[in-house]
This record gives C-alpha cells, structure tokens and sequence, in this order.
C-alpha cells in the first residue's frame, strides 16, 4: 500500500489545527486505497499548539508532530517536515486550511495516473490579500523572473505535492536559505500546476508580517541571481563608456576646435575616473566569486527538533 504524507508548518496555529485534522481526514476518507500520515511542524509556537498536537496525535494514529526549538520560519519547518515524511508522495500544505485539502484527491490523481513528479497549485484570489500585498507579489515574480536561473510562476504557493523522485532530488540540494518555491522548478521533473481559490484564513492571523515577506523574497533572490553582485559591473561599464567618450571629446576640441580646456586638469579627471571604473568592473567580478563562496560555506542546519510525537520509522 502507498503511503502519503501531508506536511504542514504551524505557528500559532492553536485555533486551526483541530480542524486540519478533520478536513484532512475527511479528504482521505474516499481514497483508502493510501495509507496517510499528517506531519504537523510546530514553528516554535507560544501557544497551546503542540499540546494539542500531541492530544489529537494519541487520538489519530495518523497524526504526528514535531516541534522546533524555536520559530525557525516556514521554509524552515517545512524543510524538517518535508525531511521527516515517509511517503511516496509528499503534499505540503498551511495550517490555517486557505490550502483547501480537498485538492488533495486531484493532486494524487494526477500523480498516480499520470505519472506527475510534481503537482503544484497556483492561486488565484486570496481573499485576505490587500492591495498593497497584491502589488508586492506581482513585482516580485516579475523581479524574480528577470533576473534569476529559473521562472517562477506567479501566484505559486507552497501547496503542492512531491513524488519521493522529486523530493529527494529537492533535499539533495544542501543550501541553508532555502526557497522551496524555486528549487521545485530547478529540478524540472514532469511538472503541473492546478489552479484553486485561496480560501479564508480557517482562525488567527496571518504569521508572515512584512520583513518576514521581505526576507523570503530576498532569500528567493539571493539564492537563485547573483544579480546584486554584477550590478558593479554595469556601473563600471557604464562610467567606462563615458569617459573614453569625454575623452575624445576633450581632444578633438582641443585638437581641431581650439577647446579650452586646462591641460593637465582634463587628463587627470578622466584617469582618475578611468581607473574608478575599472575597479567596479573588477570588483563586480570578485563580489561573483565571493557571492558564490558565501552561498556554499554556510553549512547551517536549517532547525533543530526539540521534540516529537507519533509513530515516526526510527
Ligand atoms: N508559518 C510557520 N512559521 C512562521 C510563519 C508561518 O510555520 O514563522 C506557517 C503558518 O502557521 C502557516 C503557513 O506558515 O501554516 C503560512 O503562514 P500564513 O498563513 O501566516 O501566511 P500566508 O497564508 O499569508 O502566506
Ligand atoms: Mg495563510
């Protein structure tokens, strides 16, 4: 029999997991022909979130949970949830049920019929998305877009399921900040993508404020362009330009036009810029390189369990 695993990172989640619990049951309850586990990571929350994971994990054979030493952030729970399933196939999902579960059936169809390695979702209105976030996420997948190694789509979300292939080939990749979103479309197996509603929050608030959406857009950027660190050498190319065309022009003004220019004051302007704009071209280069460096050297773990409950393979 195959087994599912159904990976969600909570925080603060006290009000929603119950229900998660239930729905998620529910949208297995017609396909039993899978085994399924619930894998809940426990973002280091403040409030009664793992204790009621732990109740209704001795209630649900089913229900496992895990809790971080401290709030690691989403794609770092999701990161040890993800590295804790045991499924065939792997579907990560938010507490707060705006990642309607009974997409769940369709997302298996699809992996199980027609041999999908990765089913992600796109959303189409979130209903407690202001005009502000809105805004923000258009030009950050246009952003994005330009300038990294891969295309995002927009409007992607991190609801989607992953084969044991796909998954696999997505942790073999060792990076601290990851950014799940972009290392799923960098592996590029056979990939589709669903459409939903974005549903409303089941309870609580929203936990990404915005620094939290600044970060993992950054972490986004960073981890797929080196964009920042060649801009020195557009700026270098660019004051390079200019100069040898100042330079030209202030010779043959005062080669054919009778220019007035202070002889030795024009010359050692354009050095002096000359030689600033070869060292941003040369320092772009090096910030490459050492972006590079930066990005393997860091070997952090991503979090660090605390505890878990459940009937995890040893
Ligand atoms: N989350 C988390 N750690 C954090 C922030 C959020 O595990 O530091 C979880 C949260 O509990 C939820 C999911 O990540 O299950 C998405 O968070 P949220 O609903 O606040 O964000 P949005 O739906 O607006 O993307
Ligand atoms: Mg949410």
């Amino acid at each position: 029999m195959k087994t599912i695993s159904v990976v969600v990172p909570a925080y603060n989640e006290e009000a929603c997991i119950p229900a998660l619990v239930e729905k998620v049951k529910e949208a297995f309850a017609p396909i039993n022909q899978y085994q399924y586990e619930l894998i809940i990571v426990d973002d280091g929350s403040s409030d009664n979130s793992f204790a009621i994971i732990k109740e209704l994990s001795a209630k649900n054979k089913f229900v496992k949970g895990i809790k971080l030493s401290r709030n690691m952030g989403h794609q770092a729970a999701l990161d040890c949830g993800l590295k804790n399933a045991s499924g065939d196939a792997i579907i990560s999902m938010d507490a707060d049920l705006q990642h309607p579960p009974e997409l769940i059936h369709e997302m298996i169809r699809l992996w199980a019929e027609e041999g999908y390695e990765i089913v992600n979702t796109q959303k189409l209105e979130n209903e407690d998305a202001g005009f502000i976030y809105k805004i923000w996420a258009k030009s950050f997948y246009a952003f994005f877009n330009r300038y990294s190694q891969i295309k995002l789509t927009p409007s992607g979300s991190d609801f989607r399921l992953l084969s044991r292939k796909a998954l696999e080939a997505i942790l073999s990749m060792p990076e601290y900040h990851k950014f799940y979103r972009g290392l799923v479309n960098f592996v590029g197996f056979k990939a589709t993508s669903i459409p939903f509603d974005v549903q409303k929050r089941f309870a609580g608030k929203r936990k990404y404020n915005f620094k939290q959406s600044l970060r993992l857009a950054s972490d986004g950027l960073v981890s797929f362009s080196d964009f920042a660190l060649k801009f020195p050498i557009i700026i270098g190319a660019f004051v390079f330009g200019g100069v040898i065309l100042y330079m030209f022009y202030a010779l043959t003004s005062l080669l054919f036009f009778n220019g007035t220019f202070e002889k030795g004051w024009t010359s050692l302007v354009a050095i002096m810029i000359l030689s600033f704009s070869i060292q941003l071209i040369f320092m772009g280069i090096l910030g490459v390189y050492v972006g590079k460096i930066y990005f393997e050297v860091k070997r952090r773990p991503t979090f660090f369990t605390e505890e878990k409950v459940g009937d995890f393979p040893a």
